[in-house]
């Protein structure tokens, strides 16, 4: 469920300067496909079009062969579920930051995505390091507890769809392991499109794309890349 298509995209912000000329790939139905390249290249631009932040300006992007512009919008975006660089926490409960996933999620629910993501013991916490209002005291995570509440909404919101948007590159290497551990276990089996700019990150995916100069520069699996070069 969730299998992407892109055909033929070409987009641009300004008309002079086109970032995707022309681009074609699918992430089949469970399958987790790699975008990396150079900062600037356009990849972040690609997760912004197949949450109709943009549309494409030719080509068009399909999940299970209906063309993205004749979904509604609210049904779209049910079906993405994204983790981006830095996770901004509303100045509320982790609960509350966890269940904005999926509002209708249960109590009980919640607790459980928490405990997966390893959170489960402070969820009753404010995420921000200074006082309240009303005198709570805020915990102040760091940024590898920050992913792991948006790993925890991911989970709740349970999307057919993943992004994950250089999701771990803003973490030291330690929590970065722990993180993409985590990752792994909810993109299983999971139509997954991961955002990176290091080769590195992305050993398990399986399909990487580079993307250079509005077009595909190479694709293949880890280890066809790395016998290319
Ligand atoms: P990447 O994720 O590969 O670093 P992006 O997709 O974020 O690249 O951006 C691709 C190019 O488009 C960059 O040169 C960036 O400066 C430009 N760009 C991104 N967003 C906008 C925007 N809203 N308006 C104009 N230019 C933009
Ligand atoms: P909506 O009113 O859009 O259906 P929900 O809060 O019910 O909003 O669902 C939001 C997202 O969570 C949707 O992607 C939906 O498919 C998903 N979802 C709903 N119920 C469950 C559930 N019990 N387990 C996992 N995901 C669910």
């Amino acid at each position: 469920q969730g299998a992407i298509a892109f055909r033929d995209v070409h987009f641009s912000y300004d008309p002079e300067r086109p970032i995707l000329k022309g681009i074609s790939f699918d992430v089949p139905a469970g399958k987790t496909v790699a975008i990396v390249g150079p900062s600037g290249a356009g990849k972040s631009t690609i997760s912004r079009l197949l949450y109709r932040f943009y549309d494409v300006q030719k080509g068009a992007i399909t999940i299970d062969g209906q063309d993205i512009r004749e979904v509604t919008q609210k049904s779209l975006r049910a079906a993405i579920g994204m983790v981006p660089q830095d996770t901004v926490l509303f100045n509320d409960t982790i609960a509350y930051n966890i269940r904005y996933g999926r509002p209708s999620a249960t109590e009980e629910e919640v607790h459980a995505a928490a405990e997966v993501a390893q959170i489960g013991s402070f969820i009753e916490s404010l995420p921000h390091g200074y006082e309240t209002m009303v005198g709570e005291r805020g915990l102040k995570l760091s940024g590898g507890e920050k992913q792991r509440v948006a790993i925890a909404r991911t989970i709740l919101k349970a999307p057919p769809i993943l992004i994950l948007d250089e999701a771990t590159s803003a973490l030291d290497t330690t929590t970065e392991h722990e993180i993409q551990a985590a990752l792994d276990v909810v993109s299983k089996n999971r139509t997954t499109l991961v955002i990176a700019h290091r080769l590195s990150t992305v050993i398990n995916a399986d399909e990487i794309i580079v993307l250079r100069d509005g077009g595909i520069a190479e694709r293949g699996t880890h280890a066809d890349l790395l016998a290319q070069d």
